[in-house]
C-alpha cells in the first residue's frame, strides 16, 4: 500500500521546507520503508528550464533528462533515489497538456475548468509511477494564501477523500518568528497560516515550526489548540549548523514517529541513523581547511550552484576536510593581473554557464591554474573555456573560441546539430527554440584506458585503471567540444581521456604533467551525495589537500 504525505509551507518562503521534505524521506528509509519525493510547482513557466538561475536557483537535472526544482536535489542528495520527470510539475505544463487536449477536441465540447479538469490532472500527476512505494511526499511549493497555488491545495484536499481513510497525511511547515522588541517567540503567523489552509479544507496533522531559539512548551501548547492538533504534532525545528544535520534534529524531535502516528503506523521499526551520525561526525570534527575558489557567474546567490556546492562539501567529507568556498565573479579577472587574487587558493573550479559575459575571466583563471599547477575542475561550461585556453595558448591557435559567443577562426567550441539518442537521429538547428533544446539526462562515456580519470571512477585515485570503463553522467549544454580539434590539442597535453561511445562528443579533457586538470562537459555534482561522495570531487579535494600542503 502507497501512503501519501503531503507538506505545505506557510508564514514566509525559504522556510527550508525542500529540506524538510527530504530529511523527512531520510528518515523513512531509515526505518526500512521506501520513498519518493515529488515537488508541485504553482508558477507557470512549463518548467524551470528557461528560468534564470538568479531568480529560480539551479537547473537540477535528472537521469532522464527533466529540468527540475532544486530541492529535487536535496531530495536525492539525502535518499539517494533518483529523481524523473515524474517527480516535478508545474501550473504551466498542467495547463499545457489540458490546453493540447482541448484543442485535439479531447474534452467533446465540455467547459474546462480550473475544477475538475485542471485538478484532475494534478492528482493523476500525484498518482503516477508509485506501485512498490511505501511513501509518496509531496511538497507543494510557495506559501499557502497565494493565488497560484489555490489549485493544488484544493487537489490534494481532493485527494485526502478520495485515497482510503488512513493513507494521507498533512504537513504544515511555520515560522514561530522571535520578536525582540518584545523578548518573545510569536505563534500568531503560524496561528494564521493554519486557519488559511483550514478554510481551504485542509487540517494539517503534523506542524512542523521553524524557530531560531527553543519554543517554550507553554507556547508549543498554544500552537496546539489554535490550529487544532496534537501537542505531541507540534514539532520545533530549530536552526541546525549543517543542513545534514536536519534528519538528526527532527528525529530527536519526534517528527517521523509523528507522521507515522498519522497513519496508525505504532511498530515502525527504529530509525537506523548511523549514516547521519556518521555525516555529522565528519563535519563536525574537520581535519583541515582547504580553500576552493569556484570562478562563475551567478555568484550573489548560491542557491544558483546548489548542487556543486553540495558535492564540494561531499568532497570534503570524503577527505576530512571543511571546504572554504569564495565565489568570485569571472568578469573580475578580465582586468590586468586581477587573477593574482587566485594566489594561495588551494583549488580552482569553473563550473557551468551561459553567454559570454565573463567568459574570458573564466579563461584567464584556467591559465592560471595551468601555468601555477593549481588543481582545476572545469565542469561543462569550465571545460569548453579550459579547452579554449589551451587551444589559444598551447596549440597557438589565436582565434580558438565558442560559437555560443558568435563565429570564430577555430570554433573548438561548437553547437551540435545531430546526435544520436538510443537508435535515433536528434538534429536541431541554430533558430529553434530555446525550452528543451539542449543535451540533457545521462548519457554514456567512456573512460580511456591509462587516463588519470579512468583510476578516478575505478579506485578514487588518479591514473592506474588498466581497462576502458562506461560511466553515464547527467548533460545539460547545448555546445559541444569539437572533436575535430583532437589531434591539435593531445599533441600539446590535452588528452580527451573520456568520449561518448560512438566517438564523436569529447566528454572529458585532462591535461599531462598536471597535478589534477580536468575537465567533464557534464554535471558530476547533480549525482554526489553526502554518504557517497562523487569520485571527481572527492579527488579534486584530495588533490586541493596535497596543494594545501605544499604551500
Ligand atoms: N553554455 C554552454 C553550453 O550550452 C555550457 C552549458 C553549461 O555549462 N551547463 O554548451
Amino acid at each position: 500500500m502507497t501512503r501519501y504525505i503531503f507538506i505545505t509551507g506557510g508564514v514566509v518562503s525559504s522556510l527550508g521546507k525542500g529540506l524538510a521534505s527530504a530529511a523527512l524521506g531520510a528518515l523513512l528509509q531509515a526505518r526500512g520503508y521506501s520513498v519518493r519525493l515529488r515537488k508541485l510547482d504553482p508558477y507557470l513557466n512549463v518548467d524551470p528550464g528557461t528560468m534564470s538561475p538568479t531568480q529560480h536557483g539551479e537547473v537540477y537535472v535528472t537521469d532522464d533528462g527533466a529540468e527540475t526544482d532544486l530541492d529535487l536535489g536535496h531530495y536525492e542528495r539525502f535518499t539517494g533515489v533518483a529523481s524523473r520527470q515524474s517527480d516535478n510539475v508545474t501550473t504551466g505544463r498542467i495547463y499545457q497538456q489540458i490546453l493540447a487536449k482541448e484543442r485535439r477536441g479531447d474534452f467533446l465540447g465540455g467547459t474546462v475548468q480550473v475544477i475538475p479538469h485542471v485538478t484532475d490532472a494534478i492528482k493523476a500527476f500525484v498518482l503516477n509511477e508509485t506501485e512498490g512505494t511505501d511513501f509518496i511526499l509531496c511538497e507543494i511549493g510557495g506559501t499557502v494564501g497565494d493565488i497560484e497555488s489555490l489549485p493544488f491545495l484544493e487537489a490534494i484536499r481532493q485527494l485526502g477523500n478520495d485515497l482510503p481513510r488512513g493513507q494521507t497525511a498533512f504537513v504544515h511547515a511555520t515560522l514561530v518568528p522571535y520578536i525582540a522588541a518584545a523578548g518573545e517567540l510569536k505563534t500568531k503567523p503560524t496561528q494564521h497560516s493554519v486557519k488559511e489552509l483550514r478554510s481551504i479544507g485542509i487540517q494539517p496533522d503534523v506542524l512542523l515550526c521553524r524557530a531560531d531559539r527553543t519554543i517554550p512548551a507553554h507556547e508549543q501548547r498554544k500552537i496546539a489548540l489554535f490550529c487544532n492538533v496534537r501537542e505531541s504534532a507540534v514539532i520545533q525545528a530549530l536552526d541546525c549548523r549543517s543542513i545534514y544535520e536536519v534528519p538528526l534534529a527532527y528525529h530527536a524531535e519526534g517528527f517521523d514517529r509523528e507522521v507515522l502516528e498519522v497513519f496508525g503506523i505504532d511498530d515502525a521499526p527504529e530509525a537506523d541513523l548511523s549514516r547521519w551520525r556518521d555525516i555529522h561526525g565528519r563535519i563536525e570534527s574537520p581535519e583541515g581547511t582547504v580553500k576552493i575558489a569556484v570562478v562563475g557567474k551567478y555568484t550573489d546567490l548560491q542557491d544558483a550552484y546548489k548542487s556543486l556546492g553540495e558535492a564540494l562539501v561531499h568532497g570534503g567529507l570524503a577527505n576530512q576536510v571543511k571546504v572554504e568556498m569564495q565565489w568570485i565573479e569571472s568578469e573580475t579577472f578580465e582586468q590586468p593581473d586581477a587573477v593574482q587574487r587566485l594566489e594561495g587558493v588551494d583549488g580552482i573550479l569553473v563550473p557551468g554557464g551561459f553567454g559570454e559575459r565573463g567568459a574570458e575571466g573564466k579563461i584567464a583563471a584556467a591559465t592560471f591554474a595551468r601555468t601555477k599547477n593549481v588543481p582545476y575542475f572545469g565542469i561543462c561550461f569550465g571545460m569548453q573555456m579550459a579547452v579554449i585556453e589551451a587551444a589559444r595558448n598551447l596549440a597557438g591557435l589565436a582565434g580558438a573560441s565558442s560559437t555560443e559567443f558568435g563565429t570564430c577562426d577555430d570554433p573548438v567550441v561548437g553547437l551540435m546539430t545531430e546526435w544520436t539518442e538510443g537508435n535515433v537521429l536528434q538534429t536541431r538547428g541554430i533558430d529553434d527554440d530555446k525550452g528543451g533544446t539542449m543535451r540533457l539526462g545521462q548519457y554514456e562515456c567512456l573512460l580511456d584506458a591509462g587516463s588519470k580519470v579512468g583510476g578516478v571512477y575505478a579506485n578514487g585515485a588518479l591514473g592506474n585503471a588498466d581497462l576502458e570503463q562506461a560511466i553515464w553522467e547527467r548533460h545539460r549544454h547545448r555546445y559541444e567540444v569539437n572533436i575535430n580539434y583532437r589531434t591539435a590539442l593531445e599533441a600539446v597535453g590535452l588528452r580527451f581521456s573520456g568520449l561518448s561511445p560512438d566517438g564523436t562528443l569529447p566528454e572529458i579533457v585532462e591535461l599531462d604533467g598536471h597535478p589534477w586538470f580536468i575537465g567533464v562537459q557534464f554535471h558530476p555534482e547533480l549525482k554526489s551525495k553526502p554518504f557517497a561522495p562523487h569520485p571527481l570531487f572527492a579527488s579534486f579535494i584530495a588533490a586541493a589537500v596535497d596543494q594545501m600542503r605544499l604551500v
